[in-house]
């Protein structure tokens, strides 16, 4: 699998729409239906897409682990990926607001998971091996993996840690595998500590605090 960049934050004077939105892949989702709806960033500002042509869509799959690197991708494949993407996140959306998730985007959700045919062994040398196992040698094969992840995830108890961090500037989607299920965060080190810090300031900008800090001086 190629090397995955460590998440980074879209500068504000960033030119859009992007050409290529390979340097702002975040890989924090978790699961490879949540890192898919990470492609639109920004979701609560700028929405940026950071799926922008089909050499994106097969890099992205290939740096995902779900796709072999030599298989290229076509525009109608990304159509496909952006309308399933989009359709993952209307259940993350149902999800957190408790509400039913809507019968288009399930609809999406089952279209690709009929291309998905029962995996069966193969003679590969000397060993047995499971077919359709990631990385897989189609873009519809790699997308009817990433349905099926958003399927086992929606479909059972797995959907009550499905998160959208909660940081103010950021819209990252994430499973929370914690054992307490309490995550808030799509990264500790990031959106964590920012907001610890912004935490801290309101408190020490707050008069007659238990810091005993006027706004002024802090
Ligand atoms: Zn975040």
């Amino acid at each position: 699998m190629p090397a995955r960049r460590p998440p980074s934050d879209l500068p504000g004077d960033l030119e859009l729409p992007l050409t290529s939105g390979e340097p702002w892949w975040y890989w924090t989702g978790g699961r490879p239906a949540l890192d898919l709806v990470n492609t639109l960033r920004e979701r609560w500002w700028r929405r940026v897409e950071c799926l922008c042509s089909p050499a994106d869509l097969q890099r992205w799959l290939a740096e995902s682990g779900l796709l072999a690197p030599t298989t290229s991708a076509t525009e109608e494949q990304l159509e496909d990926a952006r309308t399933l993407r989009e359709a993952i996140d209307d259940l993350i959306v149902a999800q957190t607001r408790g509400t039913a998730p809507p019968a288009t985007s399930i609809g999406t959700i089952n279209r690709h998971l009929g291309q998905h045919r029962p995996p069966y062994l193969e003679v590969d040398g000397d060993h047995a091996r499971l077919t359709q196992t990631p990385p897989v040698e189609s873009v519809t094969l790699a997308l009817t993996l990433i349905a099926r992840d958003a399927a086992e995830m929606f479909g059972t108890d797995d959907r009550h840690r499905v998160r959208v961090c909660q940081a103010q500037d950021c819209s990252a989607r994430f499973y929370d595998r914690s054992p307490a299920g309490r995550r808030r965060w799509c990264t500790m080190n990031r959106c964590g500590n920012r907001n610890n810090v912004r935490a801290h300031r309101r408190r020490r900008s707050t008069p007659g605090d238990h810091h005993g800090v006027h706004p002024a001086h802090s």
